[in-house]
């Protein structure tokens, strides 16, 4: 059936950019399916464990059926355009959840009926809390044995600390679940079996709900009258609130992350799924709800510039600005997912990447649905579009007019904690090898690689083994090089233990000429800094400015290649503080070298120490297997944090070095019969116990 173009849902009011966030099989992709079902873009609902989910369309996740990419896919309903997010599931992906949050205007925390708040809904979470990003919840599987509505809104307002309140309460359970009450209509809504829950029935509240509904309806307007003064009014007079102004309020505090609505549902079994549509078009913000974005001048700020600071609104009226926020490599060219902040971009048009400081041409522009795409000729300010022909564009990048040029604070990514080596089968495979890694690397930030400058081998590092594990797949099988990896290892770095600071002096005769730079370094430890920071201090009157990026330059340089194990240091802070030129005798080469040696004589002082990632853990298994496993895990340096058992479940959460964590999960499955399962995701990085040290000391 051909599909209608959509409508120009031209106001920004009415667009909704939204996320779905949640622990691994709580049902986000289940729940996706029904929204693109309901909202008639699908035809068939499609089933993951068939593995024919129309979001899950790369088929390294059909084969997993776990999401992997966030793909981008427009829906419309009820005259609002809903641009779904996609998101995953698994903590090896966490970059993937960070950088569609830094895009989203608002998200859907998915849980389990039964499962609850799992730890990484809990990292999901977090993450969301720090972008900002305003949330419904929604209580998935209320058909399943053992699952129970108002444990989970206890759970995430215990364990997420979050306001969560029903606007919904559930009409019968397990497998009598039969529908919800909407508690601000006080209607039964029900889902009629025939039409695959197509068709909503609304009816009167069963007789023996009432008392309930009335009793959580109270709980609901009493949350909500914190955001509107005359509905607090309303309320202690006794009166019944208008409805309206009462969604209008519960809209005020989801907006402002102070409330949480919270609804209930099945998806596999079809219910509840138009209210949470039309919960996401009442509460989550239209982008126009934030006012401005933020942003530098690219020129400015660097060579020792002043930053100079930039914001847009974000309406058509502005010059055009979006953030990459996803790079999707397939054989046919790079598709660039773009979220427009402000202004319009156009097909055909130049727009300027301020990474690269080039202007690159957006060809093509695409509304995505889950099954087709829709060419568009220009997009507004608010919407998302996969752009094609934006070759030198990776995840993160900002894009400007080129007359308006901004650079938008680019989303954090955590350190990657986990290399291999790889080489291909054939050596004739080598470039094509090396082309397809800087793919992959331009998709995803948390995925790099190298060469070995003493080995001359590849090595590529990223967020866990199963994330290296499906890059090593994919090059097999979506770009057909056949490539073998070694064993993991572990990302080590080195940070300092003090303040130090060092002086270099570059003094030589090259060539014809005698070439002289002075260069003071300070260097400290930073701990809370996710990367380290390079600073120029040096006045212009001490050093010229056409010497700066020399300098710059040199100690990035030094950082990354490290302290005297060889390994890359972080959490350290590094300044170049003073230094001096003696008149025609100085070069940036002489001013590269003459940081490097002062950087080198402030490591010598600061005293340093090697590091290694620590994972944070969650491990589920039946009680009868926990007295093994708890040995076991006693011998891997865990530091175990909170043992729950819950219905004959043991939960373990706590922390192990990487190191220690490796092939974990294999060894789990045979100490369990295959039962248990573990989470693992990078927490933080510590110092290693001296046994470990002694191995860099050579
Ligand atoms: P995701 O990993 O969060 O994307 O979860 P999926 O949508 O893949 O769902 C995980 C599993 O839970 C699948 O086997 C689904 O069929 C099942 N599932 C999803 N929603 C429900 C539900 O409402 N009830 C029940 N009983 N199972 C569900």
């Amino acid at each position: 059936m051909a599909r209608q173009p959509s409508r120009n849902v031209g106001e920004i009011r009415d667009i909704r950019n939204i996320g779905i966030i949640a622990h691994i099989d709580a049902g986000k992709t289940t729940v996706s399916e029904r929204m693109l079902f309901y909202s008639h873009k699908e035809h068939r609902i499609g089933e993951v464990h068939e593995g024919t989910a129309t979001l899950d369309w790369m088929k390294e996740e059909r084969e997993r059926g776990i999401t992997i990419t966030a793909a981008a896919t427009t829906i419309e309903w009820k005259d609002h355009r809903v641009n779904i997010i996609d998101t995953p599931g698994h903590v090896d992906f966490t970059s993937e959840v960070e950088r569609s949050l830094r895009v989203l205007d608002g998200a859907i925390g998915i849980f389990c009926g039964t499962g609850g708040v799992e730890a990484q809904s809990e990292t999901v979470w977090r993450q969301a809390n720090r972008y900002g990003v305003p949330r419904i919840a929604f209580v998935n599987k209320l058909d399943r044995v053992g699952s129970d509505f108002f444990r989970v809104v206890d759970a995430i307002r215990d364990k997420l600390g979050s306001n969560a309140v029903p606007t919904q309460i559930p009409i019968g359970s397990e497998k009598g679940f039969d529908g919800v009450v909407d508690l601000l209509e006080r209607k039964a809504v029900r889902f009629d079996r025939e039409s695959l829950g197509e068709k909503v029935v609304l009816g009167e509240v069963p007789p023996e709900l009432r008392g309930l509904v009335e009793t959580w309806r109270e709980v609901l307007v009493e949350a909500a009258t914190e955001f509107d003064d005359s509905l607090l009014e309303a309320y202690l007079d006794g009166e019944d609130v208008d409805v309206d102004r009462l969604r209008a309020a519960i809209r005020v505090g989801t907006i402002a992350g102070r409330l949480t609505p919270v609804l209930a549902g099945s998806a596999l079994r079809n219910r509840g799924i138009q209210p949470l549509l039309d919960a996401v078009c009442q509460y989550l913000p239209a982008p126009q709800d934030l006012v401005s974005v933020q942003g530098v001048h690219p020129h400015l700020g660097r060579k020792g510039k002043e930053p100079r600071e930039e914001a847009r609104r974000l309406t058509v009226e502005e010059p055009f600005c979006g953030l990459a926020f996803k790079t999707f490599a397939d054989q046919h060219g790079d598709l660039v997912y773009v979220r427009v902040y402000s202004g319009v971009l156009e097909a055909g048009k130049q727009v300027f990447n301020s990474r690269t400081g080039k202007k690159e041409r957006a060809a093509k522009l695409y509304l995505m649905h889950a099954d087709s795409r829709e060419k568009l000729e220009r997009v507004e300010a608010g919407n998302i579009v996969a752009v094609v022909g934006l070759r030198q564009t990776s995840t993160g990048d900002t894009i400007s007019d080129p007359a308006h040029q901004i650079a938008l604070e680019p989303p954090v990514f955590p350190e990657r904690v986990v290399a291999m080596a790889i080489e291909p089968r054939a050596i004739a495979d080598r470039d094509k090898l090396i082309e397809c890694l800087g793919r992959l690397a331009r998709e995803d930030p948390t995925f790099a690689w190298r060469e070995d400058a003493d080995t001359g081998q590849l090595v590529i590092s990223g967020m866990g083994e199963l994330h290296l594990e499906i890059a090593r797949n994919r090059l097999e099988q979506e770009f057909r090089v056949d490539a073998t990896v070694g064993k993991p290892r572990v990302a080590y770095r080195q940070t300092i233990l003090s303040r130090s600071r060092g002086e270099g002096v570059f003094d030589r005769r090259l060539g014809e000429r005698t070439q002289y730079a002075r260069v003071v370094v300070e260097i400290e430890p930073a701990t809370g800094l996710q990367k380290p920071e390079v600073v120029n201090e040096i006045r212009k009157d001490r050093v010229p400015l056409e010497f700066h990026p020399a300098i710059t330059e040199s100690l990035w340089s030094s950082v990354e290649s490290g302290g005297d194990f060889g390994l890359p240091l972080m959490q350290i802070r590094a300044r170049a503080v003073d230094g001096g030129v003696r008149q025609g005798d100085s070069s940036p080469v002489a001013f590269a070298a003459a940081s490097a040696a002062a950087f080198e004589k402030a490591l010598e002082g600061a005293g340093s120490v090697v590091l290694e990632p620590v994972m944070r853990f969650e491990i589920q298994l039946p009680e009868e297997y926990y007295g093994g496993v708890s040995n076991d895990l006693n011998q891997r340096r865990t530091q175990i944090e909170a043992v729950d058992l819950a219905q004959g479940l043991r939960v373990i959460r706590g922390l192990v070095p990487l190191a220690e964590a490796f092939g974990y999960s294999s060894q789990l499955r045979s100490l369990s019969q295959g039962r248990g399962t573990i989470s693992l995701e990078p927490q933080s990085y510590a110092p290693v116990p001296e046994e470990v040290a002694a191995r860099f000391r050579i």
